[in-house]
């Protein structure tokens, strides 16, 4: 029999950053709690077809789906807070939308029709909402609009929103997560900017069914009533979601404040019994973790003008946390900027000396590498439990040829084409894509196999031979060089089925200095910590 599928929309109220995107995996967490079947959708409303191409300055982490798409990091949110894989079909932006569309027009697959903005893109947009619904045979499909509700930009999606209600008033509801700051001149909470984004979703011939409060603390009574009146609705519809020292209770909060319930009424779905132990669970972990581990992660999308933004990197901070607090340990993150140790080198050693981890994740391009390169040899030679990931085994490896195999000049020819000692060189398909200047979504994207050698760290830390893991890359390690990286040291543990490429390293003599190919922040949950950061928390936690 065919599911009954309803729909919720999550829209953003007077700024962007409040934390639609966790509000939008805690509804879904709680609705999955109760015995549904959820699954969601990010729109973003920008041009570019996929993030693949956005800086991670601006935009934040690339999340990579099993299936190979450079997607929004909303989508990992949602994969950590539903436990859930996420495909292709979960995430569509204007690009997409508009050139799928435009490719229909030129197979004549709208039969002569004038193609029009309001008719036929919103049907496009309607019809990728239900086959993501359809595909994952999902009771409840959450629908995030990026953006907020006034732009120009998100209208097309709104208007998506009004036809679906229209067409299935009982099937499809509409929530607003908004902002209510309390200015410190007047000391109290203003509902008023939120007035004005329901009016902003009643211009557009929608009604918000509930309004998700972020603000720096509680909505009491009186302005719930008051935001209820003129917002139009009841005020258990008004939900109270004030910072919290973890997103991980965010569901739980929720789940107080009745959302939940009152979605399950207007929504007509059925009643079960709501299991969130898990959810308790991992609170009190987080709540009882208290003896630090400090990791230092390198990295250079960090800062912009006079602001420290973490998000290039969030999968991969939430993976540390994960594994952190499943062994009972706070994560105490030290964001590194690799160009500095670049300017000042005496850097590396005053700012590594205390850490009980060095992470390396993902980059591209040159900016940084030498500061990287270095902070990898502190690691290695003093013995600081290392994880490296994709550029981070990558420059391993470099950094292992220079000063133990002695070959100075030894590179990546994604920086140094000309380099004698190409350890890292582009993978043969690549060349061609490069020349046309194929960049978009073109990289080696996306699930892969991995067979780990018997008898190896990883082995024994994944427990199986066999791994699935999800990759992000042009450049690989140079097999020329396998043989005399493995006798002076470095072993290739993992490799592709076919033995070709290289997917896990590891050095021997040393407490913990491991790095993969792929990217293994993608994969970890809060309630199933990646084995590859539990055995570098573990080994840092030893330190
Ligand atoms: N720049 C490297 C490559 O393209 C590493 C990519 C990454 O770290 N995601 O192969």
């Amino acid at each position: 029999m065919k599911r009954r599928r309803t729909y919720i929309f999550i829209v953003g109220g007077v700024m962007s950053g409040v934390g639609k995107g966790v509000a939008t995996a805690s509804i879904g967490a709680v609705l999955k709690a109760r015995g549904l079947r959820v699954t969601a959708v990010k729109i973003d409303p920008y041009i570019n077809v996929d993030a693949g191409t956005l800086n991670p300055v601006e935009h934040g982490e690339v999340f990579v789906t099993h299936d190979g798409l450079e997607a929004d990091q909303d989508l990992g949110n949602y994969e950590r807070f539903l436990d859930e894989d996420l495909l292709e079909v979960d995430y569509m932006t204007t690009g997409r939308v508009f050139l799928s569309v435009i490719q229909r027009e030129r197979s004549l697959g709208y039969g002569g029709k004038t193609v029009q903005v309001v008719h036929h893109i919103a049907k496009e947009v309607m019809e990728r909402i239900k086959a993501a619904a359809a595909h994952h045979d999902a009771d409840v499909t959450l629908i995030e609009v990026g953006g907020t509700v006034g732009d120009y930009e998100n209208i097309l999606y709104l208007e998506a929103a009004r036809v679906m209600k229209l067409e299935a008033p009982g099937d499809v509801l509409v929530g607003l997560v908004s902002y209510l700051p309390v200015p410190g001149s007047v000391g109290e909470m203003k509902t008023k900017p939120t007035q004005h984004a329901m009016h902003a979703v009643n211009s557009v011939g929608l009604q918000a069914d509930f309004v998700i409060c972020r603000a720096q603390q509680k909505i009491d009574a009186p302005r719930k009533q008051k935001l209820a009146t003129l917002c139009n609705l009841q005020a258990e519809d008004i939900i109270s979601a004030p910072n919290v020292s973890s997103i991980y209770s965010v569901p739980l909060e929720l789940y107080k404040e009745g959302l939940c319930e009152r979605i399950i009424k207007k929504l007509k779905l059925p009643r079960h019994e709501t299991r969130l132990t898990p959810w308790e669970r991992l609170r009190r972990n987080i709540e009882s973790s208290v003896k630090p581990v400090r990791i230092g992660i390198v990295g250079k999308y960090v800062s912009t003008g006079d602001f420290v933004l973490t998000d290039a990197y969030l999968s991969v901070l939430e993976a540390v946390k994960h594994a952190a607090w499943s062994i009972h340990r706070t994560p105490e993150m030290v964001w590194l900027n690799a160009e500095e140790f670049e300017q000042n080198p005496k850097n590396i050693a005053r700012s590594l000396k205390g850490l009980d981890g060095i992470l390396v994740p993902g980059g591209f391009g040159t900016r940084g590498i030498e500061g990287k390169l270095g902070a990898i040899r502190y690691a290695r030679e003093k013995k600081i439990p290392y994880l490296g990931l994709c550029y981070g085994l990558q420059l391993a490896t470099i950094e292992f040829a220079r000063h133990v195999l002695k070959r100075k000049h030894a590179h990546t020819t994604e920086i140094d084409p000309k380099t004698p000692d190409p350890i890292i060189h582009l993978m043969n398909e690549q060349e061609e894509k490069m020349k046309d200047k194929d960049y978009g979504g073109s990289m080696r994207l996306g699930a892969y196999p991995c067979v780990l050698r018997d008898g190896s760290k990883a082995k024994k830390l994944y427990g199986t031979n066999n791994i699935m893991e999800r990759h992000r890359h042009r450049y690989e390690c140079n097999p020329e060089y396998r043989e005399p990286l493995a006798k002076a040291g470095l072993l290739a543990t993992g490799l592709s089925p076919d033995g070709k490429l290289v997917e896990i390293i590891e050095l021997k003599n040393h407490p913990f200095f491991m790095a993969s190919q792929f990217h293994p922040e993608f994969l970890s949950r809060p309630f199933k910590p990646h084995p590859l950061f539990l055995g570098f928390l573990k080994a840092a936690s030893k330190k």
